[in-house]
């Protein structure tokens, strides 16, 4: 087991942040599950709690300043100094270019890359302190392009461009930056997404899977054990990463 740090999970309350915050939280970390509504992290940090971890969730709004300092001070008061941060909130609001209204983009831009901004601005005050951090970014293999997300692919290509930057400024503090960008991972978004377009839950997986060569669709712990390296002692010369957890290679 690695040393016990104080970890940050955004949108921790369901789907890939929940898995990863119970992940890190089974790697000795106490974790900051944070996400929109404080009693929506309740189930993650019950179930954390359950087995035998260190949980506290947090309600803050990525996209808000003001939320996101308080949200952090807050973590450094009760947990001690956070020094892994997991930026994954997230949310899609997908729609062709001519369709797309601005607030479709502003509020994806702002969740995913104000966000990741706001939030790794606060944490790198505690990181670097302590000369020692680890964030995650979670990006997309819509990064490289897909119909429907403009918004989306612009927002998780920007992450990756965040991902480098921060790890050149970081790295001599011993603060290593790197990006997850998943492919299709079984979760409320990927559902979502079934709904919009008009297919059962069972049959988009199945044609997702079809064109997976691993044969099969990702599922939250799929990127949970990514990040669970990636944030481990052992992760520390692997810096301004981006890597593709979707089960075959991507450019
Ligand atoms: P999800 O099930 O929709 O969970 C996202 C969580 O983020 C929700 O709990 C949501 O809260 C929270 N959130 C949204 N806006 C927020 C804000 N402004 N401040 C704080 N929390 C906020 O999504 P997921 O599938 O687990 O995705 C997690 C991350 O992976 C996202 O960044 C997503 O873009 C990325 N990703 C997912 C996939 C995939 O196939 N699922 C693929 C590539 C990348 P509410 O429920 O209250 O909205």
């Amino acid at each position: 087991m690695s040393e016990s740090r104080v970890a940050i999970v955004t949108g921790g309350a369901r789907g890939i942040g929940a898995a990863t915050a119970q992940r890190l939280a089974r790697d000795g970390h106490a974790v900051a599950v944070v996400d929109l509504d404080e009693s929506s992290c309740t189930d993650t940090v019950t179930r954390i709690t359950k087995d035998g971890g260190h949980a506290l969730g947090v309600g803050a709004d990525v996209s808000n300043a003001e939320a996101v300092n308080e949200a952090v001070a807050r973590i450094a008061d009760v947990l001690g100094p956070p020094t892994i941060l997991v930026n994954n909130a997230g949310v899609t609001r997908d729609n062709l270019l001519f369709k797309m209204t601005e607030q479709d983009w502003d509020t994806v831009m702002n969740v995913h890359l104000r966000g990741s901004f706001l939030m790794s601005k606060a944490a790198q005050a505690h990181m670097t302190q302590v000369q020692w951090g680890r964030i995650v970014n979670l990006s997309s293999v819509s990064a490289l392009g897909n119909r429907g997300q403009a918004n989306y692919s612009a927002a998780k290509a920007g992450l990756q461009g965040l991902t480098k930057t921060l790890a050149i400024e970081l790295g001599k503090f011993n603060i290593t930056v790197n990006a997850i960008a998943p492919g299709f991972i079984a979760t409320e978004m990927t559902k979502a997404t079934a709904e919009r377009v008009g297919v059962s839950w069972e049959d988009f997986q199945k044609g997702a899977a079809s064109q997976i060569p691993v044969g099969r669709v990702g599922q939250p712990e799929d990127i949970a054990n990514t990040v669970s390296f990636l944030t481990s002692e052992e992760s520390g010369f692997v810096s301004g990463q981006v890597i593709y957890v979707a089960g075959g290679p991507r450019t």
